[in-house]
């Protein structure tokens, strides 16, 4: 016999189809809070690598540069060469520091208003919108059957869309490479093949993920709303709805059945406005990005029915619970979690500043001869050969003078000289790069302990007087 599950086990269909979202246009608060950092991100984005910095011969002049090819990275003033990646993690701690404080605090505001996906979204849409109209105007185009005035919009934008991305794909190519010499180059098909691959790459990107993935982005390919609601509490401030003042809802500001009645009017208002097509009405929910326009839309509605404003608007869970039963309690910005978000983030910004100050100008490493390991000369003492780097991270020349230390009567010499005299040897080494030269140490059996030493050598810039030390070991007969 075949047992059959009850129905509500069986869903029809895996996966649900999409649902289009076509947000409508609001007026707002919110909605200028947006406009206005929509217009500062895309400046600073599309504008930052054609300001200049002068940092001297030699060196790129872009302000902020991510020269991968060469290993550094120019960020205005700092110059971060391979060996101060550890800077770019401590950047990269302190922003999310930053985030979770932000979260903690006003929930998804990073979502709602300064995540690329958001800014592109509203992009595209305020081109959308342009040329095929508000909410209502684009679902009756969607139904419409293709005519020749449907095809010409749906060109349109999409060409508009394609010109957008291509811009922004250009732009992130201009962050790795000098922004004036790849644009010439790219336009007279001079440049590298990975410029035009990457170019490519990433205009496809753009159209589609702010073109045709849009909230799906956010619903189903970040990972960010699954951990966020982790730094979420009841006292975080967030979009909410007032259900304790908007229900039981009618139909309208004269609906003759309703009797106790709260102030949502159901108009959907709310729903039509939202660019991820939800319900605020039906409490937290993972897709809300926090953007506020639901806000907007309510309160306008309001507006025009005579209500009052902030149906929707920004509160904690705990003062919604404490209003729904006739109580106020006050908003906590400052509790344990912020102020451990703000403390650390405190902490990160104040070591990362002083490593950033503190970091040496300059870096040395010594590689020790692997063959052979010593020398023994004709005086009977003891040469041990080195390739010592010096990395002179600053936009001048620098002059370092090389010494040892803990190695009694130690001499030195560059390069292949037959006799090491001297205490201590000059190297110089060009502005920005990294200078090699070969080093000789001579000292005598007598003073090594196990047939070997450790010993330092002492690196000076003998202008700035930046003195760093490198560890290293002189081996003699019997050293392991
Ligand atoms: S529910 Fe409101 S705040 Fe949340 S995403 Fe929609 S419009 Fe934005
Ligand atoms: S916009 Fe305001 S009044 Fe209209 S349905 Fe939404 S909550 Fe209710």
């Amino acid at each position: 016999m075949n047992a059959q599950l009850p129905s509500p086990l069986v869903p029809e269909k895996l996966y649900a189809d999409r649902i289009k979202v076509q947000p409508m246009a609001v007026h707002g608060g919110a909605r200028r809070a947006k406009w206005i950092i929509l217009v500062l991100c895309l400046t600073i984005y599309y504008a930052l690598p054609w300001i200049r910095w002068n940092r001297g011969p030699h060196v790129p002049d872009q302000a902020v540069l991510l020269d991968i090819w060469d290993r550094k990275f120019y960020f205005f003033s700092i110059e971060l060469w391979p060996q101060d990646i550890y800077l770019l993690t401590g950047f990269l701690i302190v922003a999310a520091l930053a985030l979770f404080l932000a979260t903690a605090m006003f929930g998804r505001v990073w979502c709602g208003y300064s995540c690329p996906q958001t800014v592109w979204t509203d992009l595209f849409l305020l081109v959308e919108r342009w040329i095929e109209g508000d909410r209502n105007a684009r679902m009756k185009l969607d139904a419409a059957p293709m005519t020749r005035s449907k095809a010409l919009k749906r060109t349109a934008k999409h060409l508009i869309w394609l010109g957008i991305a291509f811009w922004t794909g250009g732009a992130w190519i201009m962050y790795y490479v000098n922004a004036p010499t790849v644009v010439a180059e790219f336009w007279t098909g001079r440049a590298d093949v990975s410029v035009y691959l990457f170019t490519f790459l990433f205009t496809a990107t753009t159209y589609l993920l702010a073109g045709w993935a849009r909230e799906q982005v956010c619903t189903y390919m970040c990972p960010w709303p699954r951990f966020q609601s982790s730094m979420f509490d009841e006292q975080t401030l967030i979009v909410t709805y007032q259900g304790w003042r908007g229900e039981p809802r009618r139909h309208g500001r004269r609906d003759p059945s309703a009797v106790a009645v709260g102030d949502c009017i159901d108009c959907g208002a709310c729903v039509h406005a939202c660019p991820t097509g939800i319900d605020i009405r039906d409490g937290v929910q993972l897709e809300c990005i926090g953007c506020g326009l639901c806000v907007d839309a309510c309160n306008h509605v309001m507006d025009k029915s005579g209500g009052k404003p902030w149906l929707i608007t920004w509160d904690t869970l705990a003062r919604q619970q404490a209003k729904a039963q006739g109580r106020t309690v006050p908003l906590q910005l400052l509790r344990s979690r912020t102020m451990l978000y703000a403390t650390l983030l405190l902490t990160g910004i104040l070591v990362l500043g002083f490593a950033l100050i503190a970091r040496s100008r300059f870096d040395v490493t010594v590689l020790h001869d692997r063959a052979p390991l010593f020398v023994r000369l004709s005086d009977g003492s003891l040469r041990n050969g080195y390739t010592i780097k010096l990395a002179n991270k600053r936009p001048e020349p620098g002059v370092f003078s090389v010494r040892v230390e803990h190695l009694p009567d130690a001499r030195l010499a560059l390069g292949d000289s037959p006799q090491a005299s001297d205490a201590s040897v000059i190297i110089r080494v060009d502005s920005d790069s990294v200078g090699e030269a070969r080093l000789l140490v001579q000292a005598t059996q007598a003073d090594l302990h196990d047939g070997s030493m450790e010993f330092y050598f002492v690196v000076t810039n003998t202008e700035t007087g930046d003195e760093t030390r490198y560890e290293s070991r002189f081996m003699g007969p019997g050293s392991r």
